[in-house]
């Protein structure tokens, strides 16, 4: 029988006890508390050995690969890279209005050179398409105003309308009243 000698782990926050051999022989090279330094270039950060995805996940240094040229990039630069890498793909700024070429962003100024008669042809025509557009649209509103002034016309002529069944209405009363006045008087004889 060896005899067991009680120990502790040293990191700051580990639990671990058991016996010094246990200690030496397993659980140091295990040990979860242990700080580490990270080893991305440039990052310099330490972090307890447990924590090392969640610093992995945010290390500013950390090479990440660019998805068009396959360069590895530090995650601090990734952003940038992804809008300027040359590999990137591109559309044709006229693409909306036709030109629907695709090409490696470092190829765009070629191709705006070799397609400048297309690019003005389809300015032009895109320039025709809105004056068109906007000659409808102007018809369109012509026809809206009509049908505005109409539904105005129609409320006048209605207020107009109530206006003199409101007087009808005044007529008709007073001529109750004189009814009921006559009535209480005991006319017999009257005339509406
Ligand atoms: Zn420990
Ligand atoms: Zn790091
Ligand atoms: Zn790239
Ligand atoms: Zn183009």
């Amino acid at each position: 029988m060896v005899n067991t000698l009680s120990t502790k782990c040293s990191n700051h926050l580990c639990n671990w006890q058991g016996d010094l051999l246990d200690l030496v022989q397993v659980h140091q090279a295990n040990c979860e508390y242990i700080l580490r330094l990270c080893d991305n270039k440039g990052c310099g950060e330490q972090y307890l050995k447990k924590d090392f995805l969640q610093h992995n996940e945010v290390c500013l240094y950390k090479l990440m690969e660019c998805t068009y040229c396959h360069t590895d990039i530090i995650r601090i630069n990734k952003g940038n890279h992804d809008v300027e890498c040359a590999n990137k793909k591109v559309k044709c700024e006229y693409y909306d209005i036709g030109c629907k070429k695709e090409f490696c962003q470092r190829d765009m100024f070629l191709h705006e050179d070799s397609h400048q008669a297309q690019h003005m042809r389809l300015i032009y025509q895109q320039h025709l398409t809105s004056k068109n557009e906007v000659t409808i649209l102007k018809q369109e509103n012509a026809v809206i105003k009509e049908k505005y002034v109409e539904v105005i016309q129609g409320n006048i002529a209605i207020k107009e309308e109530n206006g003199a069944l409101k007087k009808t209405l005044e007529v008709l009363n007073e001529k109750v009243n004189q009814i009921k006045l006559q009535v209480k008087t005991n006319t017999t004889d009257f005339q509406i």
